[in-house]
């Protein structure tokens, strides 16, 4: 039975890789020696038959609220240039490793990689470059030595420092317009970060320039607590409860790097009676998702920065559709500005309740 049940699941999956290599000849009539030789002859084919290319993309995890916004757009920006195989790569780089070889095997025309650990870029560009496949990488910026790999290597995302100046600027604004949010009266803000992924470039520069621009703005500051909550609403939800349980007399305003530690802490401010009968705690994130814009709304959540996964995702695809091309990215070929031959950069933008329309 076991090997009868062995037989028929090989049977199946040599039917469906065959059934996809098939299918993807068709779009890619590449020879079969170019692959894993380093030959220049695997990345353009789709533009040789006018077919349309097809894209691999790998998410770091798929149940992440902001990426799952990305992810759509991907998807929504190939409907007529594309076909996109998008994959979960289950936060296990390892897991990523073995989808990205998959792709290779399928001769996919672009690689679109969310990597889980944006350190284990170079490896999956050598894999890229050896069977001459371009990659484009989303959101987690590979290391600058790894991005200078090869010319067929791209980043699609936004600048974390910026997110994290204006993340602090949301603070500023409220503490200089409310002179009573410092509680002890002492001229500076005591407050708690809730920090994403350590080593993640969102999570580290985020934490740092959210600081800086408080700093920078004149007014004092003092943390009382740091603690990470990987990007997750119910750890922010936790470690928020922790800080309030150990410090909440000396607590005057939260910091989370996304917004969903945000909305996390939110709900264990609730728990403390917070956001009603005049008992008010300031709490910033970044992203503006639709729970965060309603939190907005609700008067929860004092304003978040547009992490605009639309372009994020649009810009992922046009990139690598033109990669997949054989086409050079530029403004003129994909409607983004590339920088240093290699970046395309989407803004960010300070979002509160007056203007949150324009995140929507
Ligand atoms: C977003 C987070 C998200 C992370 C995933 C960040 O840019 O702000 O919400 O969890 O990317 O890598």
């Amino acid at each position: 039975m076991k090997k009868l049940l062995t037989v028929a699941v090989a049977g199946a999956l040599m039917a469906s890789v065959v059934g996809c290599s098939s299918a993807n000849n068709q779009a890619s009539p590449a020879p079969a020696a170019s692959a894993g030789t380093g030959g220049a002859a695997s990345a353009a084919p789709a533009a040789d038959t006018g077919k349309k290319p097809t894209i691999g993309v790998a998410i770091y995890k798929f149940d992440d609220t902001f990426m799952s916004g990305v992810r759509a757009a991907i998807a929504d920006a190939a409907k007529d240039k594309a076909n996109v195989d998008i994959v979960d790569s289950q936060n296990s780089q390892p897991t990523q490793n073995d989808k990205v070889d998959l792709f290779i095997t399928k001769k996919v025309n672009a690689l679109a990689i969310n990597a889980v650990d944006r350190t284990a870029a170079g490896v999956i560009i050598d894999k890229a470059k050896a069977a001459n496949i371009p990659v484009v990488f989303l959101n987690r910026e590979p290391l600058e030595a790894d991005m200078k790999k090869w010319d067929k290597v791209y980043y699609v995302g936004a600048k974390a420092e910026q997110s994290g100046t204006m993340e602090g600027q949301l603070l500023v604004d409220y503490f200089k317009a409310h002179p009573e949010a410092d509680k002890n009266k002492d001229g500076k803000i005591q407050y708690v970060m809730l920090k994403g992924e350590p080593g993640h470039q969102d999570a580290e520069l985020r934490t740092k320039f959210s600081i800086q621009a408080i700093t920078d703005a004149g007014l004092g500051v003092e943390k009382v607590a740091e603690d990470t909550a990987m990007w997750d609403r119910v750890k922010g939800q936790e470690k928020m409860a922790a800080f309030l349980a150990s410090s909440e007399s000396k607590i005057e305003a939260v910091l989370a790097n996304n917004d969903d530690m945000a909305l996390g802490a939110i709900e264990a401010l609730k728990a403390k009676g917070y956001f009603k009968d005049g008992k008010y705690m300031p709490v910033v994130g970044v992203d503006a998702t639709a729970p965060a814009l309603q939190a907005l709304s609700d008067g929860t959540l004092l304003g978040t920065v547009l992490n605009d996964a639309k372009n994020q995702g649009a810009a992922t695809t046009a990139v690598a559709t033109a990669l997949a091309q054989g086409k050079t990215p530029g403004k003129d070929t994909t409607g983004y500005d590339v920088t240093d031959g290699k970046y395309v950069w989407i803004s960010y933008k300070k979002i509160t309740k007056d203007n949150m329309n324009e995140a929507k």
